[in-house]
């Protein structure tokens, strides 16, 4: 983990030894924010009724310049449905330092607080931090500027070049950065800053940004802003960049955790979602498992499937938050990891703890703009003047849109028979009520390493520990069996001995629930997510084989997908992303439905 930067208060202004530079003045932060950068981009008017707007800043700093839009957005009747701001910082500072620059500043002192809540675990790579009931999106990229440009995706509006003075801090205005930065803008992209030096005006006019200087903020005489503008065509680099799109109709097959996140994505965003599932209520799937743990994935070579799970758990907890019932719908209780294959000393999650996905499912799909549509077995796809169908077995039409997403868990493999590779892996979870005599057998908190274990989760009848879970390849057989309960026992006898030895009379008399359902998984076990191949079978889209890791994952590439869609800032870096995507090497099959 990047160390946090260290920020000196001298005479109430915070200085950064790094840089030897001042973040801002005493008092000037928050007018530097308004005139120079808001002003200088023509906000608040420019986004007035707007879906959504983007913004891109070049360093967050105090992030006083987020949280002055932040509040301008709040405070505007005509604001956007939806306000980005991604920003990126190779050094972020201490939340305590966030508060304190906000301090002085009332009508900012509540955001910064509640931006510290969400301050935390902010190693390399992007971060995304949800206000508003998800309308206000902060994506923090920490590390060098260029390469953290090069890892978005997305065009933005207005973009805030801000960072330390540019003698101290050349990389910051370099003309590569220049350049990242102008292949992030569209024509009309207005650019603001607080410098006029001769060199760096010279940079963004040979990018084909058009400038002005104007009266800057005093001490300050000029500042500059202005507007990408080239005389050239821009560049669309292929398929980085997808043209956004008006929210309309979309149709999503499956009401698992996969396609209730899809779903609730997009209507945030404005779409009518119509979603189906064969089930009679909605989770019918893997995800109506009666509780489940939202831990993050470790690796030593911290692999794709560790990135993805800690930016998939910081968001499932953030909408878990706004959506749950804490305590009895979730605890975010920490999880202890047993490391016992190597015999390495146990780890301890604190941003961890159990949820019951179901509950989750069903806030999600509560979602305004969504309506879920069940006992609705979709048999097979369909592209018809230029709308996907969805047809039951007798070939009757259910549904139709032009946008399809398949989020079908296992069940997306029989609908796109030539196109995927995904496989069954079966798993049951054994369960029962807490007895009397358990508190001193169990652990305070769920454990996992080989299985898990979750102590105590309240239930309509009573208190219940649950201990997953069995793996078994190719079946899709979701019949209770004795032999996996035996499995299970056998793994807690490694993971919680003593809690194995209080449990044997219970797994004897065989006195156990069970929940059995079917995991998806791609080859390489990481999710499916993005378009089948938009120039053949354009707006098919995919969210599935959420693997063993539903719960932290889902969530975030249901964001990741209405992202792609809208041309917004992605929840991850590009190279995350692309990882998911449907045509990776792994999965190539001819694309055809
Ligand atoms: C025993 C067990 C324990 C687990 N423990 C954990 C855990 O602790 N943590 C964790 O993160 N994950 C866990 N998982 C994995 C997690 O449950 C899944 O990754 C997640 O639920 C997958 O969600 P999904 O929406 O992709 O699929 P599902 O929840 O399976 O949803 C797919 C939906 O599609 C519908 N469907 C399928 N085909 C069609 C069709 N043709 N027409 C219409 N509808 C269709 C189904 O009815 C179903 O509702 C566990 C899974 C199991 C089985």
């Amino acid at each position: 983990m990047t160390p946090a930067q260290t920020v000196e208060w001298r005479d109430g202004a915070p200085h950064s030894p790094r840089f030897n530079d001042i973040y801002h003045s005493c008092a000037g932060g928050l007018a530097q924010a308004r005139l120079v950068f808001m002003q200088g981009c023509g906000l608040p008017q420019a986004w007035a009724r707007q879906p959504q707007w983007r913004v891109l800043e070049t360093g967050f700093g105090l992030g006083l310049n987020f949280l002055a839009t932040w509040q301008a957005w709040k405070d505007d009747p005509q604001r956007p449905a939806l306000l980005h701001f991604a920003s990126i910082e190779a050094h972020p500072v201490e939340a305590t330092d966030l508060l304190r620059s906000a301090q002085d500043q009332p009508e900012l002192a509540a955001l910064a607080q509640e931006l510290s809540l969400q301050w935390r675990d902010l190693g390399p790579g992007c971060h995304r931090m949800s206000f508003e009931g998800g309308r206000v999106l902060l994506t923090l990229c920490v590390g060098d500027v260029q390469p953290m440009l090069r890892e978005l995706v997305f065009y933005a509006d207005s973009v805030f070049l801000d960072g330390f003075s540019p003698t101290l801090n050349p990389d910051m205005w370099d003309e590569h950065t220049i350049k990242a930065v102008s292949r992030l803008c569209r024509r009309g992209t207005r650019v603001a800053t607080w410098t006029v030096a001769r060199d760096i005006r010279d940079r963004l006019t040979q990018c084909g940004f058009a400038l002005q200087m104007v009266a800057g903020l005093p001490p300050k005489r000029d500042r500059l802003e202005g507007e990408f503008n080239p005389a050239w065509e821009p560049k669309v680099r292929t398929g980085a960049i997808p043209l956004a799109l008006r929210a309309g109709h979309c149709v999503v097959i499956g009401s698992g955790l996969a396609g209730a996140a899809v779903a609730a994505s997009l209507a945030r965003r404005g779409w009518r979602v119509d979603v189906l599932d064969a089930g009679s209520e909605p989770a019918a799937g893997a995800s109506g498992l009666p509780a489940g743990l939202v831990v993050p994935h470790i690796s030593l070579d911290d692999a794709v499937l560790s990135r993805l799970s800690r930016a998939g758990v910081s968001m499932t907890w953030q909408q878990v938050h706004r959506l749950l019932r804490e305590g009895q719908d979730f605890a975010l209780s920490g999880v202890r990891e047993r490391r016992l294959d190597d015999g390495a000393p146990d780890l301890w999650h604190p941003v961890a703890g159990w949820i019951k996905p179901a509950q989750l499912v069903k806030a999600l799909l509560a979602q305004p703009g969504v309506t879920w549509r069940g006992d609705m077995q979709v048999q097979s796809l369909r592209r018809q003047d230029e709308t996907w169908q969805a047809l039951d077995a007798q070939g009757r039409l259910l549904a139709q849109a032009p946008r399809l997403v398949v989020c079908a868990g296992f069940g997306s493999q029989a609908l796109l028979p030539h196109a995927l590779a995904l496989q069954a892996l079966r798993g049951q979870l054994s369960w029962a009520w807490r007895g009397a005599g358990d508190d001193d057998a169990f652990p305070d908190t769920p454990v996992n390493g080989n299985g898990n274990f979750i102590p105590q989760v309240p239930t309509d009848s009573g208190m219940a520990w649950y201990l997953g879970s069995s793996f078994e390849r190719d079946s899709t057989d979701t019949r209770s069996r004795d032999s996996d309960h035996i499995s299970n026992y056998a793994k807690l006898q490694t993971l919680l001995p003593g809690t194995a030895q209080a449990l044997a009379p219970t797994f004897e008399q065989n006195q156990l629930q069970s929940f059995t359902a079917v995991r998806c998984t791609a080859p390489d076990r990481l999710p499916v997510v993005g378009p089948l191949d938009e120039n053949q079978l354009p707006g098919l889209w995919l969210s599935t084989a959420m693997g063993a890791r539903g719960l932290t994952l889902a969530l975030l590439c249901g964001e990741l997908l209405a992202a792609q869609w809208h041309g917004e800032p992605w929840p991850v870096e590009r190279k995350l992303a692309a990882a998911l995507a449907p045509q990776r090497h792994s999965l190539k099959r001819k694309p055809s439905v």
